[in-house]
């Protein structure tokens, strides 16, 4: 008889886990809490790592990849004047700018009309066993079930209930960064920049960032600190980002991109939390991807983790046939070196994003100056 996994979560750790496992010969039955699949989403660098997995899940040639051919970054001062600064999306390992959009379309690509998808569907009690666990789900409109697994997989993001259900609150594996992000497509290109620019417009504290894509809107990223991130994301974005950045509209490109969030839905507004935990499994329960480890944008790796996470599952359990403690084992030793390196210094880089001071503010321009004029001199030189 096939083994029977519950994927929690049609996000990117979700569908890589499925694929990976259907591929080993299990039988995976994903559940998603939206009533169908969300589309769109914000700005991803993906990183060599990524690509490695999302070819490793034969996704990566079917992905709409968007970076800009002429792509140009822009520091714009408060006095309006502005700079060339490097490409914020090499910083470091050559990325390929996509919409999360795109990697979950190519990874639908590999899961449509090939396993058992439930939409409006959650988990709502989880009795986790030795051998099997027993999930009781709740779908819109419908009675609750419970129904058993040999593994159930809690690929729900950042603010996952399988974590809560099964390992504890969020605060006890949330480390807040004290900052805050709106992250949302703009309707127009900002006014006076070319199709192919990025720009940042940054002051202490405050900081909008604009990351361009090849024929799609390019993302604005509202970033600001705050002392209480976790009551701070439950205001309402649209009057809280109009009074932080009241003093940083230089030539209205706050104002304009803040009526584009006024028209859109598709937007993240959320505090931002690195994930820490001891292990990543109980029993027949694991997470994976921002459930289990999320290394915070400031990364630049959730994306590529979550793929990665998805195909090292996939692996360990057909390394360990019939072992699933032993599976979960080394998946977790696969994944931790990666994890932990890309959590290291996530304070520090949030500086690069939004600069807490003065001295911040100015060493992070001088580095994207220099690391323009160093790109500048080697491809001179290669030249
Ligand atoms: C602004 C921004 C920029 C980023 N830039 C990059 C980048 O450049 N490079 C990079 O690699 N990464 C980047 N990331 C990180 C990356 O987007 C995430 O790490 C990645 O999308 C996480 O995927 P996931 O599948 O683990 O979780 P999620 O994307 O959060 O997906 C979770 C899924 O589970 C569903 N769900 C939630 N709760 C339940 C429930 N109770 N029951 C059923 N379903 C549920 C959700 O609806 C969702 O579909 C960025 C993130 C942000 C916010």
């Amino acid at each position: 008889m096939t083994q029977r996994a519950l994927i929690v979560g049609l996000g990117i750790g979700g569908m890589s886990a499925a694929i990976a496992l259907k591929r080993q010969g299990w039988t995976p039955v994903i559940i998603e809490r939206a009533p169908e699949r969300r589309k769109g989403g914000y700005f991803i660098g993906l990183r060599d790592e990524g690509k490695n997995a999302a070819a490793a899940l034969g996704v990566l040639d079917v992905m709409e990849k968007r970076t800009p051919e002429n792509i140009r970054f822009w520091d714009v001062r408060k006095d309006g004047t502005r700079r060339r600064i490097a490409d914020l999306t090499q910083e470091t390992n050559a990325p390929i700018a996509v919409l999360r959009g795109d990697i979950e379309e190519a990874l639908w690509s590999g899961i449509e009309g090939k396993l058992n998808v439930r939409f409006s569907t959650v988990p709502v009690a989880i009795v986790n066993g030795a051998m099997q666990a027993q999930v009781t789900l709740r779908t819109e409109g419908s009675e609750e079930t419970t129904e058993t697994y040999d593994l159930v997989i809690g690929a729900d993001g950042v603010r996952s209930t399988v974590r809560r259900l099964v390992f504890g609150p969020d605060k006890a594996f949330f480390h807040s960064i004290g900052t805050m992000l709106c992250a949302f497509p703009l309707a127009q290109p900002v006014e006076g920049f070319r199709t192919g620019d990025g720009l940042m417009v940054a002051d202490v504290r405050h900081t909008l960032t604009v990351f361009p894509l090849e024929g799609r809107p390019s993302t604005a990223l509202f970033s600001y600190r705050t002392g209480n991130p976790e009551r701070a994301s439950r205001k309402d974005p649209l009057p809280t980002l109009r009074q932080i950045f009241a003093d940083l509209d230089v030539d209205g490109i706050i104002s304009k991109a803040l009526e584009d969030l006024e028209a859109t839905d598709d937007f993240l507004f959320d505090s931002v939390q690195m994930v820490k935990m001891p292990r990543w499994s109980k029993d027949r329960v694991v997470l994976l991807g921002d459930s289990a480890w999320c290394p915070t944008l400031y990364s630049g790796m959730g994306a590529s983790a979550g793929m990665m996470g998805g195909q090292a599952l996939g692996e360990a359990l057909a390394a360990c046939p019939r072992d699933i403690d032993g599976a979960l084992q080394m998946f977790e030793a696969w994944m931790r070196p990666f994890v932990r390196k890309h959590q290291r210094f996530i304070a520090l880089r949030s500086q690069l994003f939004v600069p807490s001071n003065r001295v911040a503010l100015w060493g992070r321009r001088i580095l994207w100056q220099i690391l323009l004029r160093s790109r500048k001199y080697l491809s001179r030189k290669r030249a």
